[in-house]
């Protein structure tokens, strides 16, 4: 087998616009849109036992195909004896063995395609340790995802996105196909844009909803613009946690409606907040179960364990039962007013990697922090907006907080009473101020914990 190097990787990125210049992909996707979008549109609206059925047999076609084709899945279900058609129940799904982040890292590229080619079109996002995940992409998965991505803005806008409507994206790298044959146009800046940037191009294109990250929607936020004004009707933040507190505050500043989107690079949308704050799973984007994280069973309705999904769309790479790593419960399909009948996940928690872990081994999630800095702000006067303060667990029995000085005196005795509410006295806790948060990535996180037994 032959090495194949970053260079190789790259030489056959160069290669993408060929794959997608080369096609006016808009326009094939306004073609299938006109044959298959009522079908994606009323999806989430079939009663869940359909949507069940549906999931079920759409996993057993991956399964099957990952098998035959991927070398990593040949060799894991070959393992465990795995025989083409073997899926015929949700039991038989959960004894397929648990996808980590690491296999698809040392995969990499031989192991996780058909055809090491496949890489032409690909995405990458940061793995553990420095090292990118990899995945290839197939041309219809775009698609498919492109479609579910307007079905996202009319469900999270109460159905109010026309075809005539823009979006700007504020992110890393604007999405593969920025318009539908003219129609749900998108436009792009990158997150180094200046906020005045936005604000110019908000005036010049008139986007209806805006997208991008909490951290960058807070600083927005900080310049004191109103963006309903600016005819903005929507701002869907991702990709870092946030809290529906936090959310409530941008409303508040912005004056606009702020709902999140619970999504990766390897499940695509995960779970998409609807106008009555209700977080819907996107079931035929991929199908999610929540598993014990020392067990790795699969835990029942309500019961809070680690986020497991298969992507249903993307078969170039397949993603079949990957640890995403979250915490978080699943809830029943409810009543919901906006009529979506999917599953509801409930209360994201965050990284379990991200969570503090006491010296008795209990799970304190990201969220129960940062709802207490939220506290921090509404009765000790304390400015959280932006990237304040960050908790760090280095060892077991000792938690740090960073703290940037504000414009308000801080009363560290009563940061530190309310952090001793969340974890037992037997942990040290130092506070430390800083100009600078000391673990600061692509994202910010509150919390950040070296700390883990396990994956
Ligand atoms: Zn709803």
């Amino acid at each position: 087998m032959k090495n194949f190097s970053e260079n190789d990787y790259l030489n056959m990125k160069k290669n993408e616009h060929k794959i997608i210049g080369g096609t006016n992909h808009g326009k094939v996707v306004d073609e299938i849109m006109q044959r298959d979008f009522e079908k994606i549109k009323n999806f989430p609206y079939n009663s869940y036992d359909y949507i069940q059925k549906w999931q079920l047999e759409r996993i057993g076609e991956i399964v099957d195909f990952a098998y035959e084709n991927i070398p990593l899945y040949r060799k894991k279900y070959s393992a465990i004896g795995y025989k083409k058609g073997t899926i015929k129940t949700w039991e038989d799904y959960r004894k397929l063995p648990i996808l980590y982040k690491d296999e698809l890292i040392e995969g990499f590229p031989y192991d996780i395609v058909k055809n090491v080619n496949d890489f032409g079109l690909s995405t990458r996002s940061s793995g553990t340790s420095g090292k990118f995940v990899t995945l290839s992409l197939s041309i219809d998965a775009i698609y498919t995802d492109t479609m579910q991505g307007v079905r996202q803005f009319l469900l999270q806008n109460a159905q109010n996105y026309k075809p005539e409507d823009k979006i700007l994206f504020i992110y890393t790298l604007p999405w593969w196909i920025t318009s539908i044959n003219g129609k749900y146009e998108q436009d792009f800046l990158p997150t180094t844009a200046s906020v005045e940037e936005v604000v110019k191009k908000i005036k010049e294109t008139k986007p209806k909803i805006i997208s991008t990250y909490p951290t960058y929607l807070t600083k927005i936020n900080s310049y004191g613009i109103n963006l309903k004004e600016l005819g903005v009707e929507l701002v869907v933040i991702h990709s870092e946690q946030s809290t529906r507190q936090s959310r409530n505050l941008l409303e508040k500043g912005l004056n606009v409606k702020v709902l999140d989107e619970y999504s990766s690079e390897e499940l695509t949308r995960i779970a998409l907040e609807c106008p009555y704050n209700v977080y819907h799973l996107e079931e035929d984007a991929c199908y999610i179960e929540i598993v014990d994280p020392i067990t790795k069973k699969t835990l029942n309705y309500g019961k809070q364990g680690i986020v497991v999904g298969t992507n249903l769309l993307n078969l170039s790479t397949p993603i079949i039962r990957y640890y995403q790593g979250d915490l978080a419960e699943i809830g029943e399909s409810i009543a919901c007013k906006c009529g979506n009948n999917c599953r509801v996940l409930k209360s994201i928690k965050g990284r379990y990697m991200d969570s503090v872990i006491t010296d008795k081994g209990e799970i304190i999630p990201a969220s129960a922090f940062m709802d207490m800095a939220y506290n921090w702000f509404c009765f000790l006067a304390i400015p959280i907006h932006g990237l304040r303060y960050q908790f760090i667990q280095r060892t077991k029995d000792v938690l740090e907080l960073y703290l940037i000085k504000g414009k308000y005196e801080i009363d560290l005795e009563k940061i530190t009473n309310s952090i001793y509410l969340l974890i037992p006295k037997t942990m040290k806790l130092s506070i430390i101020m800083v100009d600078n948060l000391p673990e600061l990535g692509l994202k910010y996180k509150p919390v950040v914990s070296f700390v883990k037994d396990g994956k």
